[in-house]
């Protein structure tokens, strides 16, 4: 049977080191799902994956073992289940967070609740490269919020933003920008204008932290506090 990875790798199937099998990557913004999401997750890596389920780094859920003349029927379970697939290539990625205040003692700030609404504003927005977002409820920083290009960190019941951070083949610290704000609502715009000045100013491939290298952390600081 003939194979086009590149398509599948679009819908969350990632070839495998053997060829014939998928792993399937589920999109699972903020790190916490549903029992009925799980529910579907299992009767599908029993009946088509081998009976396994991976959590990836960035609390992404993965079917591995998904035979390829099985995605058909894969597609067709998520597609009645309501089960959307991570989307990857130069998007806005799914948000990392931890459960803060929702959970957490220690939490200052509602993670959870953030990362929806990010998620619903911006998942999935081509740009001209990657983007990642991770929101950490304290100063414990579970979440790792400077190893992304935007990151949220709960202090004092307000929060603190960061920008330009990445952890991969090139590891950056993102920079905070001060001061701490005390609304979500301020957050959520914020947010906005970083993501619509990364889309207006970055070259292919660029990821924030070197954009802002180019134009200058403080020129991108002029684009963010600028009432709209
Ligand atoms: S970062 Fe803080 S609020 Fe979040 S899980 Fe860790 S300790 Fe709890």
């Amino acid at each position: 049977m003939e194979i086009d990875a590149a398509a599948l790798k679009s819908k969350g199937f990632f070839q495998q080191v053997q060829k014939d099998k998928f792993s399937l990557r589920l999109c699972t913004s903020g790190g916490t799902v549903a029992t009925s999401f799980l529910k579907k997750v299992v009767d599908i890596a029993d009946k088509y994956g081998g009976g396994q389920v991976h959590f990836t780094t960035r609390q992404q859920a993965e079917i591995p073992h998904i035979a390829a003349e099985n995605v058909e029927a894969v597609q067709k379970l998520l597609s009645e289940a309501g089960v959307k697939t991570f989307i990857g290539g130069p998007r806005v990625r799914t948000v990392v967070a931890c459960v803060g205040a929702a959970v957490c003692k220690f939490g200052q700030i509602d993670t959870l609740a953030l990362a929806k609404e990010i998620h619903d504003r911006h998942f999935g927005r081509e740009l001209p490269a990657k983007l990642k977002i991770a929101l950490t409820g304290c100063k414990n920083n579970c979440a790792k919020v400077e190893a992304n290009d935007i990151g949220v960190r709960g202090v004092n019941h307000s929060y603190q933003l960061y920008f330009g951070g990445c952890f991969g083949h090139e590891t950056r610290i993102g920079r905070a920008l001060l001061p701490v704000f005390a609304e979500k609502k301020e957050v959520l715009e914020l947010i906005d204008r970083a993501v619509n000045f990364f889309a207006d100013n970055a070259e292919k491939g660029e990821r924030l932290g070197k954009l802002l290298d180019r134009v200058g952390f403080d020129e991108f600081k002029k684009t963010l506090v600028a009432k709209g």
